[in-house]
């Protein structure tokens, strides 16, 4: 069984997807290429934003957004530590203090009353992540971050497509940050990110930034000093085909989720992820159960791939040891990192794989 398989997702779009790298090879035009730019429009027009950036990464998103907002030595920005380790790196990376806090149980996003509790005057934006495709508790989020006059930078390499109220992921903060890396909901066929971004002056000083601040009037000429982050215009062209298909991808993912919920549920202590009323775009199918480890054992000797995101918490990451936070720290994202085990989903996944899965819990805890 797979835990993810991207050639049944590509195999109806190879023709489409050959022809186009074959014209592109053909025109040579690789580097911001007009792919790249029909991408970017649509890709601003569907996030109802000022514009769209493609660039090398999520992990440059999440950096160039920092960067953008000026925030460096001496600042703050308050994150979760249950998460990718981007997240926070590129916090470090440009000089600033990641500050942790502990996440809600239920969603496993960042928990606003936590984050009210760590504000300071250093403090400078606040960078929510939604976690397996889960919207964050943006209404929260947004509220406290006008009182304080804080930026919001969403890390939504996970959650791409997700709304709430008309407003989708990435699109409630300063900037969004996504990535297409192969296994994300919309995945490339290598690295690429984008960054979406409110504020035209933003995207602007972004643009700079990300091609070495180079003038737009003169390319030689640079303005400030930046880096080069850029999204081929192959896996534009590649991820333009992929996006129409998107929809669907999210309709199927969220179709197992309600079946493995449905099927799960009363299954030993398993909790089950929140579907009603939330806006998950499920890039993980996430339950937690205090039998993890023996869950996941016996799933792996029927043949079961599953994953557990995260088991380390980033605050107990060897890297992040200079920031002193001991075990204990955050509690509920411990215990998260104990007890979480994904279980495979993507939007082929045959249904009767889901089934033998379903099965296969079910023996372990009938067994117990
Ligand atoms: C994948 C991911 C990133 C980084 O994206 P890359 O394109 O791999 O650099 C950042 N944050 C989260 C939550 C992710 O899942």
């Amino acid at each position: 069984m797979d835990f993810l398989n991207l050639q049944l997702q590509h195999a109806p779009l190879e023709t489409e997807i050959i022809e186009k790298i074959t014209a592109i090879l053909r025109k040579g035009d690789f580097i911001n290429g007009d792919e790249l730019k029909e991408f970017e429009r649509e890709f601003a027009d569907s996030h109802n934003v000022a514009a769209a950036l493609g660039v090398n990464s999520g992990t440059d998103a999440l950096f160039l957004a920092l960067k953008a907002l000026d925030i460096g030595p001496g600042d703050e920005v308050i994150t979760t530590p249950f998460t990718f380790i981007a997240t926070a790196e590129v916090i470090a990376q440009v000089g600033a203090k990641p500050v942790f806090v502990d996440i809600d149980p239920v969603t496993f996003c960042l928990d606003p009353q936590a984050v009210a509790q760590v504000i300071t005057p250093r403090t400078k934006a606040l960078l929510p992540v939604h976690i397996f495709g889960q919207l964050a508790a943006m209404d929260e989020l947004m509220s406290l971050a006008k009182e304080h006059n804080l930026a919001i930078i969403e890390d939504a390499c996970q959650a791409i497509g997700a709304e709430r109220g008309g407003r989708r992921a990435g699109s409630f903060g300063e900037v969004g940050s996504f990535s297409f890396f192969p296994s994300k909901n919309l995945g490339g066929c290598g690295d690429g990110g984008m960054m979406t971004v409110r504020d035209k002056e933003v995207a602007e000083r972004i643009r700079l930034f990300k091609n070495h601040g180079s003038s737009p009037q003169d390319k030689y000429t640079n303005l400030v000093l930046g880096i080069n982050s850029r999204l081929d215009t192959m896996q534009a062209a590649i991820l333009r085909i992929k996006m129409r298909s998107l929809p669907n991808y999210i309709e199927n993912r969220r179709a197992h989720a309600r079946a493995y919920n449905e099927a799960l549920t009363s299954s030993g202590d398993i909790i089950c992820p929140p579907i009603e009323n939330t806006a998950s775009v499920f890039h993980q199918y996430t339950i937690r159960t205090g039998q993890r480890d023996a869950l996941q054992k016996y799933l792996g000797e029927q043949g079961i791939p599953t994953m557990i995101y995260y088991r380390t918490p980033l605050h107990m990451q060897p890297a992040f040891a200079y920031l002193g936070e001991g075990p204990e720290a955050f509690p509920e994202a411990e215990k998260a990192s104990r007890e979480v085990l994904s279980l495979p989903i993507y939007p082929e996944m045959p249904e009767a794989d889901r089934e033998e899965v379903v099965g296969a819990v079910h023996s372990f805890f009938a067994s117990r």
